[in-house]
């Protein structure tokens, strides 16, 4: 019998596997969510933007996107996919949009603010995300097209869930006065 249920520790181990397999580390996705982070509010501590990762990566919605992403990018690479989506998703095609319903759907976790720093994240491309996604674009065998949505997808979650701990502290502090 094949094993289909994984504990949240499990998830989040191979998730992190995953990512470091493909290029990515926590500490890239991590910095992302800081820096958009400090934009708005200077007090942000790196060491939540990385235990944010961490936990998002724990969640099984999340184990499920990144898994099969990150599956269907090395897929194309090895050119196994047959038809016309072949081609498509190898040259990173700007009218497919399916990456970003994974991108989109990992951000709708934390919401309306989730979703708009995600967009944020996919216009801007800081950090990680220009890395994978100019050697997905180059004529290079790599194919990021799932993968730098995912990872722009968790930076904006990541930052979302650490503005809602901090916003979360202050309202116990304002309490405590
Ligand atoms: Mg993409």
């Amino acid at each position: 019998m094949s094993k289909l249920y994984y504990s949240r520790e499990e998830m989040q181990r191979l998730n992190t596997e995953k990512l470091q397999e493909r290029g990515v580390s926590i500490n890239d996705i991590a910095i992302i969510a800081y820096n958009q982070q400090y934009r708005y509010n200077k007090d942000i501590k790196m060491e939540d933007c990385v235990e944010s990762v961490q936990k998002i990566l724990s969640l099984r919605d999340i184990f499920h996107l990144v898994q099969l992403g990150a599956e269907i990018d090395r897929l194309v690479e090895e050119k196994a996919f047959k038809g016309p989506i072949q081609d498509i998703i190898a040259s990173d095609l700007g009218v497919f949009g399916i990456d970003e319903i994974f991108g989109l759907d990992i951000a709708r976790l934390y919401g309306a603010i989730g979703q708009t720093n995600f967009g944020d994240i996919d216009v801007n491309k800081p950090g990680i995300v220009a890395k994978l996604n100019e050697e997905g674009k180059a004529a290079s065998a790599k194919c990021h097209t799932f993968l730098d949505d995912i990872v722009g997808a968790i930076a904006a979650a990541a930052s979302t869930r650490v503005a809602q701990i901090w916003s979360e502290d202050e309202a116990a502090k304002l309490n405590k006065e």
